[in-house]
């Protein structure tokens, strides 16, 4: 298994194990090559090589990559999308962002508007939140009955498993960041004014949830992991960490993958 090495292991949510967040530290940076310097000089190596699999993925033109990009408030989505993919060939490459259900999303079921943005063959597709948002906010604000949540987890296993039996391999991250941490970007958003456009009243109310969304994270976590489609929880309080983790989880994928150029018929 892909996920079954040596670094990736502490990040991994083994299937059917249980998950305890609060004894994942958010300031962690297992595995990583040594601090902020070092990490972020291999960070940068490591691009080179993730452009040469992806471009590769897409003139192999098959199988596809899906990564599923979930976290708290301000955990750093949009920014690890912006440095991880930032060496990707845009053809081939696409980001799907999961707002709140417009009226023709909510009149279908939670899958409906999900399946419609899953990868093409060869395509790499992120998901800024997704389906899991509909056991997550959903959850945390009783939007649905708990018997409704409880029966989509299994929805969601199965709608994956279907995915990867058609060729789609899966990567859930899960951006992991301290309360406190929490604070301080808030904070950084109000108050810097090239932050000050991420900055939503809102953002404090969520926080009020902070502990609901916890336990949310971890029902998810223990409900969803599976063989095919893992959970990583990745330690966010140091974003140099995030950028090589979420980096390195993905070259280990595709390394397994190893997608090839089609024979040239010259
Ligand atoms: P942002 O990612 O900052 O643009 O915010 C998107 C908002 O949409 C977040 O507050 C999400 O919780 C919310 N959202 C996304 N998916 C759903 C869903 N299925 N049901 C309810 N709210 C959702
Ligand atoms: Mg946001």
């Amino acid at each position: 298994m892909w996920w079954d090495g040596d670094m990736v292991t502490s990040l991994v949510v083994h299937p059917g194990s249980s998950v305890d967040l609060s004894k994942r530290d958010p300031g962690s940076t297992p595995g990583a090559p040594g601090g902020r310097e070092a990490t972020e000089a291999e960070f940068a190596t490591q691009h080179a090589r993730l452009a040469d699999l992806q471009e590769r993925l897409w003139a192999e033109g098959t199988r596809e990559l899906l990564v599923v990009l979930q976290a708290i408030d301000t955990a750093g989505k949009d920014g690890t999308i912006r440095h991880v993919f930032r060496g990707f060939n845009p053809t081939g490459t696409r980001v799907a962002a999961f707002r709140v259900p417009t009226e023709l999303e909510a009149a279908h079921d939670f899958l409906w508007r999900v399946h419609a943005q899953v990868p093409r063959a060869g395509e790499v597709v992120i998901f800024n939140r997704s389906h899991y948002e509909d056991v997550l906010v959903t959850r945390v604000h009783g939007l649905v009955p708990a018997h409704v949540i409880r029966a989509r987890y299994d929805q969601i296993n199965a709608f994956e498993r279907l995915l990867h039996d058609e060729g789609t391999r899966l990567v859930k991250l899960l951006l992991h960041i301290s309360y406190d941490e929490q604070a301080r970007r808030i904070e950084e958003r109000r108050t810097d004014p090239l932050k000050a456009w991420k900055y939503k009243e809102a953002d404090l109310r969520e926080r009020s949830y902070w502990d609901d969304y916890q336990a949310a994270f971890t029902a998810m976590l223990e409900n969803t992991s599976t063989a095919h489609a893992p959970w990583h929880v990745i330690p966010a309080n140091h974003k140099w960490y995030r950028n090589w983790a979420v980096t390195e989880i993905l070259l280990r994928l595709l390394d397994e993958m190893n997608p090839q150029y089609p024979q040239a018929s010259l």
